[in-house]
């Protein structure tokens, strides 16, 4: 049987540039790790796609997956459910693949309680000023929007404490290697390991 996979979460506070990292760790070459595509009740916007950026669902459809037990984690945030389904990340981790996660921090906590030994990694923009131009730049959504992920990012920002790495998103590519070379190193932690080497360290 091969050993189980890891599974990566990266997370961070509203408009930290989460799905940009991601989408560029996934554009990169030599990667070993899948990506577990989040279902969401929000709306598609200009340019999404089914089943690629979202599974876009109902709320009633989103709430019968909540109460049957199919989500590993979900969170309500701006209104809507964002969750990760759980079938795939079992199958996956099981076949032996790392799962790459990229979740608001509400979701990535409860994953840290269901799967402690994950590699829990958060991206911080430089400074708050660099994350409020974000927010109002990206230009998707109307003020409202923009002011309640204004005051969800500062309570965000705070919750970098509970994770196991702090990436700076300075630039995309940087920010890239240093989630690349996290996870490379992840693989040879003594504590993942060890089980390798018991027969040739009884022999010794
Ligand atoms: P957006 O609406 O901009 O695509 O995403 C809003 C937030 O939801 C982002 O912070 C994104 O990381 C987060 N998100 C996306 N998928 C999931 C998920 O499956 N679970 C949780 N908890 N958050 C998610």
């Amino acid at each position: 049987m091969s050993e189980r996979g890891l599974l990566i979460v990266l997370s961070g506070p509203s408009g930290v540039g989460k799905g940009t990292v991601r989408k560029a760790i996934f554009d990169s070459e030599g990667n070993e790790f899948e990506y577990s595509i989040s279902m969401t009740t929000r709306q598609m916007r200009t340019g999404e796609k089914e089943g690629v950026d979202y599974f876009f669902r109902s709320r009633e459809e989103f709430e019968e997956l909540i109460q049957t037990g199919k989500m590993l984690e979900y969170a309500e945030y701006v209104g809507n459910y964002y969750g990760t389904p759980l079938d795939y990340v079992n199958q996956t981790l099981d076949s032996g693949k790392d799962v790459f996660l990229e979740i608001e921090v509400q979701g990535a906590m409860k994953v840290k309680e269901k799967v402690p030994d994950g590699v829990f990694i958060f991206l911080t923009p430089p400074d708050f000023d660099e994350l409020k131009s974000r927010i109002v730049n990206r230009g998707t959504d109307d003020m409202a929007v923009i002011d309640e992920r204004m005051k969800v990012a500062r309570e965000e920002v705070d919750m970098m404490r509970h994770y196991d790495y702090a990436v700076v998103n300075d630039k995309v590519d940087l920010a890239v290697d240093r989630i690349k070379k996290i996870i490379e190193s992840e693989h040879y932690r003594v504590d993942r390991v060890i089980h390798r080497y018991e027969k040739m360290l009884k022999e010794f």
